[in-house]
C-alpha cells in the first residue's frame, strides 16, 4: 500500500491527510507529550490519551511498516536524560514493556510465547504488581552502592546516586554472602499518605501540586540537591536482576526476587508464581480488588516468563522484552468535555456546582457527573463550558475534574457564572468574604433546606419541641404536610394521627408541644431562625441590644456591628437574612400564628456589667471552650484580647498556661481559674454551652 492513503480519524483531523502526514502527526504529539511527561515531570494529558495515540501509531506503522524510523516513539523508550544531571550508559537497556489493554491480548501474548517456545504444556509466569513510579538501577560492587541511575532514553540516563542514598529502603550495603557486582533494577514511588502530605506542605508555601504521585517521585528523585529528596516520602521495591558477577544468575526470575531479598532489598509481597494464562487472569482480578487498600499506586500487573534460560530464547524487541507483559487496569483518569454546571442546593444552603460532562468510561464505570467543590475550584481549574477536562476516578471516591486543557478550549467556550439567585427557591445567594461556599439566604423557605430548617427549629436548645425528632420531620416534609416552621403551627392533630407510627396520644402530645412552643425567650426565637453564624451566643447578645424582634428586624448592618458578639461576618449574614422576602414572610407567618418572642428593654453597652473591662483567656479550660468563654464574657460587655498588656483587666487561666501567666504576674494583673469565671457568668445570668 502507498502512503497516501486516507482515514477517517475521531480527532477531527482533516480527512484528506495522508498516512505519512498522521504519521508524522502522531510522533511529533506523542514526542511533546513525552517530553512533558518524562523530562519535566509535567504530563499533559492523562496516560489514557497517550496509550491511545501510541496505540494509534503503532498500528499505521505496523500498515505501513516503510514508515517506521529509529526515531519513532514506538521505537524507543523514555526520553533524553535532564541537563543537569551526569550521564550514566546503561550496559544492559532499561526497556519499556508491551501492553496488554484486555483479557484476549494477554490470550493472544500468552499464545505468542508458546508458540515462539514451541511449548503446549502452560508456562509458568511469575505475576507482579505494576508499581506506577519510575525506574531506576542500582549498582553493587562488594556489596556496596556505587550508583544509581534513571531509565532516561533507556541506553543512557541520570546519575542520581546522592538522591537515592537518601531512600531509608535502599541498603547501602547488601547483607550476607554479596556477589562482587549486583545491579538491580526496580521501582522508585511515593506513597498516598506521603502523597497527600507533601501536597498540602506545597500548597501551605504556595508552590506548585504535583499531578499525582508519580509525578511527584520523578520530580523528587530528580532533584539537584539530596537534601530536598532526603525530604521526600518515597519508597523502592526491586523488581530484577540485570547483572550479576562472583556468582551464577539464579535460573528463575522468582529465584532472582528470592535472593535480592536475601540481600535485604525490598520485594514486593503481593509477588507470585503463577502457572498458565488462567491463573494470572485470577491475580489480576485479585490485585485490582485489592488496588485502593496497598496505599501505593499501581496501573496494572506485570507477568514475566520465570525460566531465564526462556527468557533468552524470546529476546527482545526494539523497545521491550517478547517474554513480559504489563496488564493495564481500566484508566482512572480520562478526557472528556463539560457539557455544563449546575449548581445544587444542599441542606445547609451551601450551593455546590457539579459539572454535567459528556459520558466518559473512567475508574470501570461511565461517569457523566462530576462535583466541582465551590466556586474557588472552578477559578483553580480555570473552567469554562465547552472545556475539555480530565476526570479522575479512583476506587469508590466520587469522580472528580482534576485539570482543564486550555489549548483545546473550543471558541464558543463560556465562562462558569455562579447564580445569582438559588437555583431551588430563587431566593438571593450570598458568598461571605473570605469564604468559598456561595449560600442561599432563604434558609426558612428553600426546599433544599427544608427539613434541615424545620429539624434545628424544633431541636431541644431552639423552639424545644419534644416529640418533633429528625425522622418525624422527614415524614412531615415527605408527605407535605409542613413545606416550612410557620407550617407547623398549623398542623391538626387528625393529620398527625394519620401518618405510619403515629397513634391519637403522640400526635395529640405533639401539637401540645408545638403551642407550648408559642410562648418563647428571643434569644431562643433567633437562634431557631437558623441564621448563618448565629449561634445561642450571638442570639441571646443580639436579644439584649436590641430587646425585641421587631427592632432586630429593622437593623442595618451598621447596628448589628454594635453589637458586643457581632462582627462583619455575622452582620453580613443577618442582614441577608432579613433582608430576604421569602424569610420575613415565613416570620411573619410564625408570629400570625401565635408564636411571641419576648421583649425586654434593650440593654446600652454601657449597663453591661462587664462594660471597660479586658479580659484574657489562657491555658486549657475544662467546662467551655474558648470561643464559648469568649462568647459569654462578650455578652455581658467584657473585650476579650489575645495577650496581656497594663490595659488587660482579669486573666483567667486554665490547665497549663504559659507565658500570657508570667506575664500577668509581673504586671500585677489579677488572675483567676475557671471556677471563677463561672461563677461570675452564672451571677449575671449568662449560661454558655446549655440551652
Ligand atoms: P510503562 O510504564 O508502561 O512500563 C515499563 C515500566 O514499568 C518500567 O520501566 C518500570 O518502571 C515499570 N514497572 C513497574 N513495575 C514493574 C515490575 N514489576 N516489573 C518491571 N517493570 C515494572 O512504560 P514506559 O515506557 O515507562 O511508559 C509508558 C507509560 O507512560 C504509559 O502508561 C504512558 O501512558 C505513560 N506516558 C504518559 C505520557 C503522558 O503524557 N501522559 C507521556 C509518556 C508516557
Amino acid at each position: 500500500m502507498s502512503g497516501c492513503e486516507t482515514l477517517n480519524d475521531a480527532r477531527g483531523w482533516p480527512v484528506s491527510e495522508t498516512v505519512a502526514d498522521q504519521v508524522r502527526r502522531l510522533r511529533e504529539q506523542l514526542s511533546d507529550w513525552s517530553y512533558r511527561y518524562y523530562v519535566l515531570d509535567e504530563p499533559a494529558v492523562p496516560d489514557a490519551e497517550y496509550d491511545r495515540a501510541f496505540r494509534a501509531l503503532q498500528q499505521l506503522e505496523q500498515q505501513h511498516p516503510e514508515l517506521i524510523s529509529a526515531d519513532s516513539p514506538t521505537q524507543r523508550v523514555g526520553d533524553r536524560p535532564l541537563d543537569g544531571f551526569s550521564e550514566v550508559v546503561h550496559e544492559v537497556p532499561m526497556l519499556s514493556l508491551d501492553n496488554a489493554f484486555s483479557d484476549d491480548e494477554l490470550i493472544a501474548f500468552d499464545r505468542r510465547v508458546r508458540e515462539r517456545l514451541g511449548q503446549e504444556e502452560p508456562i509458568v509466569y511469575v505475576a507482579e504488581p505494576k508499581l506506577d513510579g519510575l525506574a531506576v538501577s542500582l549498582l553493587y560492587q562488594q556489596g556496596e552502592l556505587v550508583r544509581a541511575a534513571t531509565r532516561g532514553d533507556g541506553a543512557t540516563g541520570e546519575d542520581i546516586t546522592a538522591n537515592i542514598r537518601t531512600l531509608r529502603s535502599v541498603p547501602l550495603r547488601l547483607r550476607g554472602k554479596v556477589p562482587t557486582l549486583l545491579e538491580v533494577r526496580g521501582e522508585v514511588i511515593m506513597p498516598h499518605d506521603g502523597f497527600e502530605a507533601l501536597n498540602a506542605r506545597q500548597r501551605d508555601a504556595g508552590q506548585k501540586l504535583f499531578a499525582n504521585p508519580r509525578n511527584a517521585a520523578a520530580g523528587s528523585l530528580r532533584q539537584l540537591d539530596s537534601r530536598i529528596t532526603a525530604q521526600r516520602p518515597l519508597e523502592f521495591y526491586a523488581y530484577s536482576i540485570a547483572r550479576i558477577a562472583g556468582e551464577a544468575l539464579p535460573a528463575s526470575h522468582m529465584d532472582g526476587l528470592e535472593h535480592l531479598r536475601d540481600l535485604g532489598l525490598r520485594v514486593n509481597a503481593l509477588v507470585r508464581r503463577c502457572e498458565g494464562v488462567e491463573a494470572l487472569l485470577v491475580f489480576y482480578r485479585e490485585v485490582m480488588e485489592a488496588r485502593q487498600a496497598l496505599g501505593y499506586d499501581i496501573d496494572g500487573v506485570v507477568y514475566k516468563v520465570d525460566d531465564l534460560a526462556r527468557q533468552q530464547q524470546l529476546g527482545f524487541v526494539s523497545r521491550a522484552p517478547r517474554w513480559a507483559i504489563a496488564h493495564k487496569f481500566p484508566a482512572q483518569e480520562e478526557l472528556t468535555t463539560l457539557r455544563d454546571v449546575e449548581w445544587q442546593v444542599g441542606r445547609t444552603g451551601a450551593l455546590t456546582p457539579v459539572a454535567r460532562l459528556e459520558p466518559v468510561f473512567v475508574g470501570g464505570v461511565t461517569v457523566s457527573n462530576a462535583t466541582l467543590h465551590n466556586a474557588d475550584e472552578i477559578e483553580r481549574l480555570g473552567l469554562h463550558i465547552g472545556d475539555t477536562v480530565v476526570v479522575l476516578r479512583a476506587g469508590d471516591v466520587i469522580p472528580k475534574v482534576s485539570a482543564v486543557l486550555p489549548e483545546r478550549r473550543p471558541a464558543d467556550a463560556r465562562p462558569i457564572i455562579i447564580p445569582s439567585a438559588c437555583p431551588v427557591c430563587g431566593s438571593e445567594v450570598f458568598r461571605a468574604e473570605g469564604e468559598a461556599v456561595t449560600r442561599c439566604t432563604g434558609g426558612l423557605i428553600c426546599a433544599a433546606q427544608q427539613k434541615e430548617a424545620v429539624r434545628h427549629f424544633a431541636s431541644r436548645r431552639a423552639m424545644d419541641i419534644e416529640g418533633l425528632g429528625e425522622r418525624l420531620v422527614e415524614v412531615l416534609v415527605d408527605e407535605k404536610l409542613i413545606g416550612n416552621v410557620a407550617d407547623l403551627y398549623h398542623l391538626k392533630t387528625e393529620q398527625v394521627a394519620s401518618l405510619e407510627r403515629m397513634g391519637e396520644k403522640s400526635a395529640a402530645n405533639l401539637i401540645e408541644a408545638i403551642e407550648h412552643s408559642k410562648q418563647i425567650a428571643l434569644p431562643r426565637f433567633l437562634f431557631a431562625l437558623g441564621i448563618r453564624e448565629v449561634g445561642e451566643a450571638t442570639a441571646l447578645a443580639l436579644a439584649n441590644h436590641f430587646g425585641s424582634l421587631q427592632a432586630i428586624m429593622a437593623a442595618d448592618e451598621a447596628a448589628f456591628l454594635q453589637v458586643a458578639d457581632v462582627g462583619p461576618v455575622v452582620a453580613s449574614h443577618l442582614t441577608h437574612f432579613f433582608a430576604e422576602p421569602h424569610n420575613q414572610q415565613v416570620i411573619a407567618g410564625l408570629l400570625d400564628a401565635g408564636v411571641s418572642p419576648s421583649e425586654s428593654e434593650p440593654q446600652k453597652p454601657e449597663t453591661l456589667p462587664l462594660h471597660g473591662q479586658t479580659w484574657v483567656l489562657t491555658g486549657t479550660l475544662e467546662q467551655l471552650t474558648r470561643d464559648e468563654a469568649k462568647a459569654a464574657l462578650q455578652q455581658l460587655g467584657a473585650k476579650v484580647a489575645g495577650s496581656v498588656s497594663a490595659k488587660t483587666s482579669m486573666v483567667i487561666a486554665g490547665e497549663a498556661a504559659g507565658s500570657k501567666l508570667d506575664k500577668a504576674q509581673s504586671l500585677g494583673i489579677a488572675i483567676e481559674d475557671e471556677a471563677f469565671l463561672l461563677k461570675v457568668l452564672t451571677e449575671h445570668g449568662v449560661h454558655p454551652g446549655s440551652g
